[in-house]
């Protein structure tokens, strides 16, 4: 029986997918209530939306060109250039960076950080224009790449522990853990404030993230050389699917031992998304948005968006968003097979 399960463990894939996109839908509906009075009546009409649409950033990823490096900035790569200090001396800035690494370097390994600020244009041009569905889908997507900024794992090339051994962390991270335990987190934030230099502030998520990345990997590790194989994993069944997860016992222990950090990176992206929002719509001169309240525009705003599920191509990188997992994936097996096939020796594929 041992011996059974033993070898089901080796050769079934870690959830790759199926849990949902808990995470982003999570932070863009508790950034609406960070807004003051003035913004919330309007985000909190369209809250379903911005709520559901948050994963719009994930579905894009495989079918988009350019849509990929948005997710994500891989500081480790930059070490060699600053001494093994990137995240503290790589440009803030985009013409800098584009100066000083080429753009071409900075889309291989991603650009979350001026992605977020060029969205911050583009929804303070929605606001000025008044332009309700621009200002929501914006809004959404900005939601999720503040999101993915905060993730310590989508600031590294090991993103999914591939290169040292963890694979599937990334998704024990980011889904695992935030769809177990975040029901009693504390998601009180306090009130939106407006950011002086919002480019500095997403580096700063950025940073923190990152500084987080080291327990992330060496807790996991610690665990693992602890719990035998038929204790760490085990198989639950989704959408009648029978896939191999992380045990309830190893995912509580690697809790406990992140002693709250799931908690604080979740709570700084609700902040940080509330932020973004209140300061483009400050920076475009506080447009009445009670005003745009408009009931048949609503009934067709879901309708949008509504992008179609590519397949995935062969060089994608599977790198999800916060707790966030791509629709369907597993009814037609495209992103388990990928990574199956893949994960391994991954780390050539950029
Ligand atoms: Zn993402």
């Amino acid at each position: 029986m041992k011996i059974i399960f033993f070898l089901l463990i080796l050769f079934s894939p870690l959830y790759a997918c199926a849990w949902g996109f808990f995470g982003h839908q999570r932070i863009n509906r508790l950034a609406v209530f960070t807004l003051p009075p003035e913004m919330l009546r309007f985000y909190k009409y369209h809250i379903s939306y911005l709520t559901e649409n948050s994963v719009n950033p994930d579905k894009r990823r495989y079918a988009v060109k350019g849509e990929a490096p948005r997710h994500y900035i891989d500081v480790d790569i930059y070490n060699k250039f600053y001494n093994d200090s990137a995240v503290f001396k790589i440009p803030r800035y985009w013409n800098q960076a584009v100066e000083k690494h080429t753009e071409d370097t900075l889309q291989a390994y991603g650009i979350v950080p001026w992605h977020v600020n060029k969205m911050r244009y583009q929804l303070i041009e929605a606001f000025k224009q008044k332009n309700i569905q621009r200002i929501l889908r914006l809004s959404a997507d900005l939601g999720h790449y503040i999101g993915d900024a905060n993730v310590p794992l989508h600031t590294t090339e090991n993103y999914n522990g591939q290169l040292t051994n963890q694979i599937g962390i990334h998704g024990l991270w980011e889904s695992r853990l935030v769809e177990l335990f975040s029901d009693d987190y504390d998601f009180f934030v306090g009130q939106a404030v407006f950011l002086k230099n919002p480019q500095l502030s997403i580096w700063e998520s950025v940073t923190n993230a990152h500084l987080a990345l080291d327990s992330v990997l060496k807790f996991e590790k610690e665990l693992s050389n602890r719990f035998p194989l038929d204790k760490k994993y085990a198989f639950e069944e989704r959408n009648s699917i029978l896939g191999r997860t992380y045990s309830l016992d190893f995912s509580k222990e690697y809790h406990q031992k992140l002693n709250g950090q799931v908690e604080r990176q979740m709570r700084a992206a609700i902040k940080m998304v509330g932020n973004f929002w209140f300061t483009c719509w400050v920076e475009a001169g506080q447009p009445d948005l009670d005003g745009l309240l408009n009931d048949n525009w609503k009934e067709n705003e879901k309708k949008e968006e509504d992008l179609p599920i590519e397949p995935l191509p062969t060089q994608a990188r599977p790198h999800e968003g916060m707790g966030m997992k791509i629709k369907n994936c597993c009814e037609n097996n495209s992103y388990l097979a990928y990574y199956r096939k893949n994960l391994p020796k991954d780390k050539n594929k950029k």
